[in-house]
């Protein structure tokens, strides 16, 4: 009794530690243990770029037997093995405590790189950070390549993936050619746009609740090794939504980003690969370790010019809010700007979301739950002004992320999986809300209530919410914003589905997340 007594008091003291010292601890715990799990990550990328990693069709195709015979066998739920910690949801979902855990972390292996017919076969732990090593050296990208490292194929084809090449080539699926995929019964199918179309349609967005995916075919394309990107620096709402909307339909553009610095300032990125390093702009390697944060260099150029024009190394590019997660590293360790944690700490960056989150006490849950705001909302580019204002006058939270996508799927097709466009609009924008909401707004701030404002407009909008953050629709409401028809039908029709894998929405909802 004693000896537990005394762990609990030290657990006691480690989580007021953790609560009210969470900087320091930061930077003492987390900084160096994330230096030496970045060792071992650069030493299994440097070996996958060397293809020493790539496996053979027969090794994985054991590997599903075993999955395969996991899902026949089991009784009730089950749900892949992967940590609560290492999903990039910041909750945790209730259902992975009632099923049982299937074995997939083990399939993060790439197995077919056909560069003549530019497509990849990977399995669905493969994370983009690995897919950056294996492809840039040589010469080829993913068309959408979204920007943290620790990304999986697996998440973003159940869940959703958007970069700055989104306006050309839409959201992660839309890059995908073929899914392998062990359904309730334990069948294998490898579905495509030309077998089982309805299936392979309605994977993405379904969150994994119609089969575990084991492999997953992509389209690759040729890359060069920078990026030529503009700055314009715009200090009017409607100025800039004109400018923007241009740059989004422009296809001659590999990439488009904007940043919102407040409801007036933005910062325009468009950008061009490259194959050399041009004179007419700066060399900026903002990959090194002792770069400051890409998005406060943004801000800091914002204030000192209207336009110019930078050359980025194409890896450093792909992953330049990876350091920062995005701002909210910023929000945890406040010093992690400055000059002497760069060159002292910054070769031990990035932490990973995983670590922060193993390490988040329950007292920084509930803060996180009532303070803080994470969503990312997709709406028609038409209605991005009165987003803009919405997310404003509700949370006020600075930088904003604006990414553009096309969303191909009209409300009219046959086969158009969960999600669809406009019927005459296919031009959609991502925008990412990740913050402390500004002090005046925090004085009557509700979390729940603001949220489902701010879900009420997007689902009048025609909008889509990203799943991995939390929900606050009702049930009824969150089927007004994703088209269910098909996938009912498919739960209803492949054998066993409702018994072994949850709606979509008792995964999202806020009240089954921890
Ligand atoms: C801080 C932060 C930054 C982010 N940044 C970006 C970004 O830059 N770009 C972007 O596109 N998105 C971003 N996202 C969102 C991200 O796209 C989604 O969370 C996405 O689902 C990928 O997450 P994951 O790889 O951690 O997958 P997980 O969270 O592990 O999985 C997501 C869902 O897919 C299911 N799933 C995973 N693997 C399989 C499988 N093999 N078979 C069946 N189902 C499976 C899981 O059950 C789960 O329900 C961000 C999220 C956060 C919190």
């Amino acid at each position: 009794l004693r000896s537990s007594c005394a762990i609990g008091v030290s657990l006691g003291m480690l989580s007021y530690i953790i609560t009210n010292y969470r900087s320091a601890f930061a930077l003492f715990c987390l900084t160096p243990v994330a230096g030496a799990h970045n060792l071992y990550l650069r030493l299994r990328r440097f070996l996958l770029a060397r293809s020493f990693s790539l496996i053979s069709e027969e090794e994985h195709s054991k590997r599903v037997e075993a999955i395969r015979r996991e899902v026949k066998e089991a009784n009730g739920r089950v749900c892949s093995n992967r940590s609560g910690n290492d999903q990039m949801s910041l909750t945790y979902g209730d259902y992975k405590q009632k099923s049982k855990k299937v074995n997939l972390t083990h399939l993060r292996s790439v197995f077919e790189v056909n560069e003549k017919e530019r497509y990849i076969w990977v399995e669905p732990m493969v994370d983009m950070g690995d897919l950056t090593s294996l492809l840039i050296p040589r010469g080829l990208t993913l068309p959408i390549l979204p920007e943290l490292d620790n990304l999986t194929v697996g998440g973003l084809l159940a869940g959703t993936g958007i970069e700055t090449a989104s306006h050309i080539y839409g959201l992660f699926h839309h890059i995908v050619q073929e899914i392998e995929v062990v359904l309730a019964d334990g069948t294998v199918e490898r579905v495509s746009r030309t077998h089982k179309p309805d299936l392979f349609q309605n994977i993405p967005w379904s969150y994994g609740t119609l089969g575990m995916i084991t492999a997953v075919k992509i389209q690759v394309v040729p890359c060069k090794p920078y990026v030529k990107l503009n700055y314009e620096f715009i200090h009017q709402k409607s100025e800039f939504i004109a400018k923007y909307e241009k740059a989004c339909r422009d296809q001659s553009h590999d990439f488009v980003e904007a940043l919102a610095y407040s409801h007036d300032n933005y910062a325009l990125m468009t950008g061009k690969m490259s194959n050399d390093v041009g004179n007419d702009g700066a060399y900026n390697p903002i990959g090194r370790f002792y770069s400051q944060f890409f998005y406060l260099q943004v801000q800091d150029k914002m204030r000192k010019c209207n336009s110019c024009v930078e050359y980025i190394p194409l890896k450093d590019y792909y992953h330049r809010h990876t350091k920062s997660l995005f701002w909210e590293v910023s929000e945890i360790m406040p010093f992690a700007h400055t000059w002497w944690f760069r060159y002292l700490f910054g070769w031990m960056m990035p932490i990973s979301h995983s670590l922060f989150k193993a390490t988040r006490t329950e007292e920084l849950t509930k803060l996180y739950k009532e303070k803080h705001i994470v969503q990312d909302m997709i709406v028609p580019i038409g209605t991005l002004g009165d987003c803009l204002s919405k997310m404003n006058d509700l949370f006020r939270v600075y930088p904003l992320w604006l990414c553009p996508t096309r969303i191909f799927e009209k409300p009219s097709d046959e086969n158009r999986g969960l999600i669809c466009g406009l019927e005459d609009e296919d031009l959609f924008i991502d925008v990412g809300i990740y913050g402390t909401p500004a002090p005046e707004i925090l004085k009557n701030y509700d979390a729940e209530r603001d949220c489902k404002k701010l879900e009420e407009h997007v689902r009048h909008v025609k909008g889509i919410q990203m799943l991995y953050a939390d929900c606050y629709q009702s049930r009824d409401e969150f089927r007004q914003m994703f088209y269910h028809t098909e996938y009912d039908r498919l739960r209803e029709e492949i054998p066993l589905t409702k018994e072994r894998f949850p709606e979509i929405y008792d995964k999202v909802y806020i009240g089954n997340r921890r």
